[in-house]
């Protein structure tokens, strides 16, 4: 159904839709977020790292026109050719006033080859005036929207300070998808207190909500969060990869078929990364998952609900 894959995959949803490989440039666009500059709170999660929750993304100092080449060149080697996508992932990136990123987001798509937009923000910094930027663009260009909800347990949602609830989340959710918005969700397995089943009650929940794409993660412990000072003073077991190989196949097999799987494991940092260690090597977990499905004979939304 989706190439060689038994899930449907963000690279295969792309090729489907531009008729090409789709690349995404992570651009930054001088953000913070209301987690950090002390109108929640000043730590942030508290597995979020100081550079923020983006990887590789360019410079916030360079003009995004700069950015936007610096990130062609670096991923020339690996895809010389392509359609790219402005990927605003660090940080919240609705966090500003709208005619500001309204501006930022028209300078994004103006990038030659840029065919769409992708943001990642908080349910919590989506007001009605940055609703209708976003609605804006949903109709003009291609656009994803991704919240980084993580767990639907208020008790693992206080440990990582997360700073709003279930309520304004699914709420955001309605805003956005009324608006025919691409709604993309983060969530994370192997927090600190939680089981197999609470993974999996928190992925029936998003996958009742009828978003476009989810992105899943294994709960990293980098040395320069407060979460690795927790660690530190008091370890606790981090998930093994058979383990997370078995969960992210049961979740899979929850999840519609027609829910675009972003990701299914992070990219750790190789310096700061404290454990699990063998997430490092991307490629043996993500074709563990492949072989498992095999093993189980299984499928994305084998289990899902109509
Ligand atoms: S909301 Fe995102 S950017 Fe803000 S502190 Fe949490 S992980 Fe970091």
């Amino acid at each position: 159904m989706w190439g060689d894959k038994r899930y449907h995959t963000l690279d295969w949803e792309l090729k489907k839709t531009f008729g090409q490989k789709v690349i995404k440039l992570s651009l930054d666009g001088g953000f913070t977020c209301p987690n950090r500059d002390g109108t929640l709170g000043t730590r942030g999660c508290i597995f979020c790292g100081e550079e923020g929750s983006g990887d590789f993304a360019s410079s916030p100092t360079l003009p995004l026109s700069a950015q936007i080449e610096q990130q062609k060149r670096f991923l020339a080697t690996k895809w010389p050719k392509g359609k790219y996508l402005a990927y605003f992932q660090n940080f919240t990136n609705t966090y500003g006033p709208a005619q500001y990123l309204d501006a930022l987001y028209r300078e994004a798509l103006a990038g030659e080859g840029i065919v769409g937009l992708a943001i990642a923000t908080r349910p919590d910094c989506l007001p009605g005036d940055v609703l209708d930027v976003l609605a804006h663009y949903a109709e003009e260009t291609y656009l994803w929207v991704e919240l980084g909800l993580q767990t639907i347990h208020s008790s693992s949602a206080q440990f990582i300070r997360r700073g709003f609830d279930l309520e304004c989340f699914t709420r955001s959710v309605g805003e956005l998808t009324r608006r025919s918005i691409r709604v993309v969700v983060h969530l994370i397995f192997g927090l600190l207190g939680e089981t197999r089943e609470d993974y999996l009650e928190t992925v029936r929940f998003v996958a009742g909500l009828g978003v476009w794409g989810v992105k899943l993660h294994l709960l990293h412990i980098q040395r320069d969060t407060d979460l690795y000072h927790v660690y530190q003073e008091k370890p606790f077991p981090l998930l093994g990869r058979d383990e997370y190989i078995s969960i992210i196949c049961d979740a899979l097999e929850l999840l519609p078929p027609e829910v675009v799987i972003h990701r299914l494991t992070g990219d750790g940092n190789r310096k700061l990364l404290e454990g699990p260690r063998w997430s490092l090597d991307k490629l043996r977990v993500l074709s563990g998952i492949d072989q498992e499905l095999r093993n189980r004979d299984s499928m994305q939304g084998k289990s899902s609900q109509p």
